[in-house]
């Protein structure tokens, strides 16, 4: 195997940090870059004691000078509450962050891959969503600062593709949970196991029947690796998440069970563009690169939950303002 020099932009988080263990496990020259918005040190505390680990604390939107041969450009807000905790950043760092690490792409001649999502497609009116489909994006809602930088990050990937021949890879991520999520990033799985184990009340928002489909986070941290190494030269942008689909009050219902928790379940306002409906069509990715989910919601929840009954919550910070 040859050993790549790969810095992993967003390292430090839910899914950069497993992302960072996957490659420094498989003998790369692993670099963590992160400015900790949204994560702390100790996702990667146990990869630090490895000699092809490295950390650098840096803030995405301002140019850095690596010399590598991949980069996973995964350093953005996800949760609703952290990207709306302050929108204008959150657009810097998509469009900022995609021209800086896009740059160091150019100059490395490195291969490039965007952690792009399936905000792309807005509130869908196509069901499920393939690659395809143009998306219903509010541009000036919300949710926007996310779903437009993401939009914009992705026209800058097929840019530089175009105009610079650059190795580009754009992958389309669903709604993903797993080990390491911030107890207070106020995403649903989440809050709701952080409400079924500590006794609070679970809060639904709206009347519960919009759905969206769950994709365990190994599952799809190895469609992420396929995809940036896949020798097709397949750039996407692909579908990268678990067809299954739930309602949020079905999601509820089997959380508490699993934690066996004796919260109720309390409704509140649904929040503005929140998407009604959510599932992707991952024909693409089953056909390129040969990857389809393995993790069903109810095993990945149950190792989920464990590891959430496991960490101290006091070493997090406190939840963001909207919840
Ligand atoms: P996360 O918040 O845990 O990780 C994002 C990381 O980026 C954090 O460590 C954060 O500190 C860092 N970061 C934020 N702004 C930065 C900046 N300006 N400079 C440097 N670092 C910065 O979220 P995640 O769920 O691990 O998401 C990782 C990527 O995957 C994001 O780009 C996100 O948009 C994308 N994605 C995730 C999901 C999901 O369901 N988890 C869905 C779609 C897309
Ligand atoms: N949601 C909820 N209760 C919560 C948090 C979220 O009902 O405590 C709903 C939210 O309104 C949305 C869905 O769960 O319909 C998924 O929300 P999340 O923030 O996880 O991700 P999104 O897919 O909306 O970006």
């Amino acid at each position: 195997m040859k050993i790549k020099r790969i810095l992993v932009a967003g390292g430090a988080g839910f899914l950069g940090s497993y992302l960072c263990e996957r490659l420094v496990s498989a003998g790369h020259d692993v670099i963590c870059m992160d400015n900790f918005f949204t994560s702390q040190k100790l996702n990667v505390s146990q990869l630090m004691k490895c000699s092809n680990f490295e950390l650098i604390r840096h803030d995405v939107t301002l140019p850095l000078f690596l010399e590598v041969d991949e980069i996973y450009n995964l350093a953005c807000p996800a949760a609703p509450g952290h990207y709306q905790y302050n929108p204008i950043k959150t657009m810097k760092t998509s469009m900022l962050g995609a021209i800086n690490m896009l740059g160091m792409a150019k100059r490395c001649r490195a291969k490039i891959l965007q952690a792009s999502t399936s905000e792309v497609y807005g509130d869908p009116d196509v069901h499920p969503q393939p690659e395809s489909y143009r998306g219903s994006v509010n541009p000036v809602g919300m949710r926007a600062c996310y779903d437009e930088g993401k939009r914009a990050a992705e026209s800058l990937f097929m840019d530089y593709h175009r105009c610079h021949k650059l190795e580009i890879r754009i992958a389309r991520i669903f709604n993903t949970y797993g080990p390491r999520m911030h107890p207070y990033d106020g995403r649903v799985v989440s809050n709701f196991i952080r409400q079924a184990i500590t006794g609070e009340p679970i809060t639904i928002f709206g009347d519960g029947d919009q759905t969206r489909s769950f994709c365990y986070r190994d599952d799809l941290v190895d469609g992420l690796i396929r995809l940036m190494e896949n020798d097709k030269n397949f750039i996407g942008p692909v579908n990268i998440g678990n067809p299954d689909e739930f309602t949020i009050r079905e999601l509820a219902e089997q959380i508490i069970n699993q934690v066996n928790s004796k919260s109720e379940i309390v409704y509140r306002p649904l929040p503005d563009d929140d998407p009604k409906q959510r599932k992707p069509d991952i024909t693409l990715a089953n056909k390129t690169l040969n990857w389809e989910p393995k993790t069903s919601l109810s095993e990945g929840l149950k190792k989920t939950i464990n590891w959430f009954k496991t960490i101290d919550m006091e070493h997090y910070r406190p939840p963001t303002p909207r919840y």
